[in-house]
């Protein structure tokens, strides 16, 4: 009980809340047994394949979400997507390390193309929070950052390519990059005629809040283009009053703001849990977007839910939400037009 204590003034850590997102970011926790230790928790549930899993993809979680994990709850659902399992270790038959097939979609450095009228462009393949089921753990990205002949090779093929009219910044995610040279991408981007939005796939403002400042705030209300911000929330308690605080900054801003998720075993694989989140997100500004059906990653089985449960949750939101807090439930397929809408079926 005292440690519990002690727990809650460290999260509320005046320091903390007077951080620059960078400080919170350096400041992340980076090994297991720290994570274990910090929330009372017994190193014992690091097995070896814990350990192969760290040294794969190491441990990466900041301060803002570490405090919004229960404390001495190895089963806390913040807590299962950062920390590394016995699972990891254990190879699997048709988890691969790929499933995406991105590698194939390059169109010039940095651009990723595969529909017609949007493209991704990598910035940065670094992220503020490692998660565990994440599909990119396998992808040994260095810094996607461009070489100004590169930067130009972007900026002319997609002014040759005018049926692209929307740019999405991903990453990693594109938010880890400095202001300073996201402004300078907004512009380049916006003067491309056939542009009009500009969305930025980001699970930093929600993972640090205080990623949402004065200078993005600044570049994004200056660009011509509309800007679209899909973030990335799997579970209601994500969402605390600085994550609240943040959106605000966004919306006032003129920022769309969606939702992605991944249906993730033991995170939110019930209808209430995916029912909380939407109506959670709705109440935070966010429109949920996107539920993803989950991808056979190497390492990751043991978040794998079948695509009959997650079928049969999302008809359960159906029946229990407006049309407007149900997400779309989508696989991406190597070699189709847009991503694959999974069929629900009625009640
Ligand atoms: C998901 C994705 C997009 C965006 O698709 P939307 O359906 O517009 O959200 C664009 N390019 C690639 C390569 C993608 O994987
Ligand atoms: S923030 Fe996104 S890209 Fe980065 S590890 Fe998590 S899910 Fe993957």
């Amino acid at each position: 009980m005292i440690q519990r204590t002690a727990v809650r003034i460290e999260a509320h850590n005046p320091d903390n809340e007077r951080a620059t997102w960078q400080t919170l970011l350096a400041r992340s926790v980076t090994r297991p047994e720290t994570l274990l230790q910090r929330l009372g928790l017994d190193s014992r549930l690091l097995s070896d394949g814990a350990h192969t899993g760290h040294a794969a993809f190491p441990v990466r979680v900041p301060e803002p979400w570490l405090a919004r994990i229960r404390y001495g709850d190895p089963a806390d659902p913040l807590l299962r997507q950062v920390l590394p399992l016995a699972d990891e270790g254990e190879p699997r038959p048709g988890f691969v390390s790929d499933p995406l097939q991105e590698a194939d979609a390059t169109a010039t450095p940095g651009l990723i193309r595969k529909y017609r009228s949007r493209a991704l462009l990598m910035v940065t393949g670094q992220c503020a929070i490692n998660c565990r089921y994440c599909f990119r753990r396998h992808f040994p990205y260095e810094d996607h950052r461009l070489t100004p002949t590169q930067r130009e090779d972007v900026i002319s093929t997609l002014t040759a390519s005018p049926e692209i009219n929307e740019v999405i910044l991903s990453g990693g995610d594109p938010l880890a990059v400095n202001d300073r040279l996201l402004a300078q991408w907004a512009s380049a981007l916006s003067s491309v005629p056939s542009l009009t939005r500009l969305r930025i796939h980001s699970r930093l403002p929600v993972v640090i809040p205080q990623r949402v400042d004065d200078a993005l705030v600044g570049w994004i209300e200056q660009s011509r283009l509309d800007v679209v911000m899909v973030v990335h929330i799997n579970h209601p308690a994500e969402i605390d009053d600085d994550v609240r605080t943040a959106m605000n900054r966004l919306k006032s801003a003129g920022v769309t703001l969606l939702n992605q998720s991944v249906i993730l075993q033991g995170v939110n694989d019930h209808p209430d849990t995916l029912q909380a989140l939407s109506e959670a997100l709705f109440a935070a500004g966010i429109l949920p977007y996107y539920l993803h059906a989950f991808d056979p990653v190497a390492g990751a089985h043991h978040f794998d839910v079948s695509d009959d449960r997650a079928r049969a949750m999302v008809r359960e939101l159906q029946a229990r939400l407006p049309g407007y807090l149900v997400p779309r439930l989508v696989r991406e397929l190597p070699g189709r037009p847009g991503k694959t809408l999974l069929d629900v079926g009625m009640e």
